[in-house]
């Protein structure tokens, strides 16, 4: 099935329209550096269009009962699971994803809005009676109003899903800015479900994060700003959403350690960081991105790994749906993840396989492990975002524990071992908002919360959990007689 890009302008208000501006920004294919579409380059008018419209239907929205709202997300589940193959084609082409991994997106964000639908019908307070005599108390859940969701471009989609789901479950009406590289298959949706969305309730505005994502961040009017990107990017939005006391939901960056304890098969380690390391090119904050083995073993699993990631196929999805690895996302974060493999060979570490770029067009990276690296080592601690590991041996329990904790993310770990009880102790120390056992990157369910800790944000994604982010609690408290 080929693919063509219908919509490009912001969806505002019901419609689609072009950027107050008339200008566009242009959007890659990843695999190919090819212009594949022009979107409108959203300003800060378009920012206040969108808000006002959100006001408008704000007015009447919420005023909708758990049922209504419940039946909205259900059709759009609907619209999802209609076009599946459609938004993961779309998908695939804009970020250079390959088929195995686009494919599978689509049945994940119709069941996480289909979680919601139900969600918006079990929203509760906590407590209702007489506390004070003479009074009734009643705890009310209410929706903020308007709130904004900030994607990156790894997931575009998805991510948006994750947003999208418990805020209209809420009751909220919602702005969502697309990452400037990935803005497609949001516009796409926006128009394949431009008939069931009563104008203004969701609204896509693009363009750049200055500025559209700073313009909501910054407006008087929007109650919450979620956004999933960078951690430096959520430090400035935190700051600045400060000066209207807006609430702030942080998805951030990660760097994630798998720690594998002596008593773990090494050909099943490999194959878990085969898929944890290079799923999406290295583009997933819960990547795997270090590997902290036994010393005991570490040899073993070093060589095993080095096989399983050689194995892999890097290429254009476009032309074979059995690609392992696509491209990165753009010259830019290509020339990111060959920078720290520079500076990690100048400061005396080990490129292992990779390390390059390779083919005549787009923007690739062979996928990479790095060894005889130190714990202080700027790719130890830092988030490369690419298809690069590297490996680490430890001498003790403890010590996998101390090195795992010690950066300054806290979004996702794993432990591998035979010994659950082991791997449960270890699971218990781990600073991290998710710990897989014996698995890592999947599954994800939507009833389980994602989100971490430290510089990986606050705040949840998926699970009931995610609702509290997008509610707010009121007490009434009546005089009887
Ligand atoms: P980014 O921070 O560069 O951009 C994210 C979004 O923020 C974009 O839409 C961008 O336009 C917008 N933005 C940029 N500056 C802004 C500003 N000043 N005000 C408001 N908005 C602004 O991130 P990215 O490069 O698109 O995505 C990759 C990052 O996302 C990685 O760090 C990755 O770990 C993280 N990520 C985290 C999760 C999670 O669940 N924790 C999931 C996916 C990606």
């Amino acid at each position: 099935m080929s693919v063509s890009v219908t919509q490009q302008r912001h969806f505002i208000g019901g419609e689609f329209v072009d950027s107050t501006s008339g200008e566009t920004m242009e959007v890659l294919n990843p695999a190919t550096g090819e212009v594949i579409a022009e979107v409108a380059r959203g300003t800060a008018e378009d920012v206040e269009r969108a808000v006002d419209a959100a006001k408008k239907a704000w007015s009447e929205w919420q005023d909708k009962t758990p049922k209504d709202r419940m039946e909205l997300l259900l059709k759009l589940a609907d619209i999802i699971d209609e076009n599946a193959e459609e938004l993961a084609r779309l998908e695939s082409l804009n970020v250079g994803k390959p088929w195995w991994v686009a494919v599978d997106e689509p049945g994940v964000m119709s069941d996480n809005l289909r979680f919601f639908a139900g969600a918006a019908r079990n929203l509760e307070g906590k407590a209702a009676a007489e506390y004070a005599e003479g009074y009734t108390s009643m705890i009310r859940r209410e929706p903020l109003g308007i709130v904004a969701g900030i994607c990156p471009w790894n997931y575009p989609l998805f991510m948006a899903m994750w947003k999208i789901g418990p805020a209209l479950a809420a009751g909220n009406v919602q702005i969502i800015k697309p990452a400037e590289q990935t803005p497609l298959t949001m516009l796409r949706f926006a128009e394949l479900a431009q008939d069931v969305i009563p104008p203004g309730v969701l609204q896509v505005v693009t363009g750049d994060g200055i500025p559209v994502g700073d313009g909501l961040v910054r407006h008087p009017d929007i109650r919450l700003v979620s956004l999933t990107g960078d951690t430096a990017t959520g430090k400035l939005i935190a700051a600045n959403a400060a000066q209207t006391v807006k609430r702030v939901h942080l998805e951030l960056g990660g760097k994630a350690p798998m720690v594998v304890l002596d008593d773990a098969d090494p050909a099943t380690v490999a194959e878990a960081v085969k898929i944890g390391g290079y799923f999406n090119s290295g583009q997933d904050c819960t990547a795997s991105s270090r590997i902290l083995v036994s010393e005991r073993i570490y040899d073993d699993v070093l060589s095993e790994t080095v096989k399983a990631v050689e194995s892999l196929t890097v290429g254009d999805p476009a032309t074979d749906d059995d690609i392992g690895m696509g491209p990165v996302i753009s010259a830019e974060q290509q020339e990111r993840v060959l920078g720290f493999l520079e500076r990690a060979s100048d400061a005396k570490a080990t490129i292992l396989t990779g390390g390059e770029a390779v083919g005549d067009r787009g923007f690739f990276v062979k996928p990479t492990i790095v060894t005889d690296v130190g714990q202080d080592a700027e790719i130890v601690q830092n988030e490369v975002f690419g298809p690069v590991v590297t490996m680490q041996s430890y001498a003790s329990d403890e010590a996998a524990i101390e090195m795992a904790n010690g950066v300054r993310y806290g979004l996702a770990a794993s432990v591998f071992s035979e010994n659950l009880g082991r791997a449960m102790k270890v699971a218990a120390k781990l600073d991290f908002g998710t710990v897989w056992v014996n698995e890592h990157l999947f599954p994800l369910a939507s009833e389980m919360p994602h989100g971490g800790f430290k510089e990986s944000g606050y705040g949840k994604d998926m699970s009931i959990y995610s609702m509290e982010e997008y509610t707010r609690i009121k007490h009434v408290c009546v005089k009887l007689a």
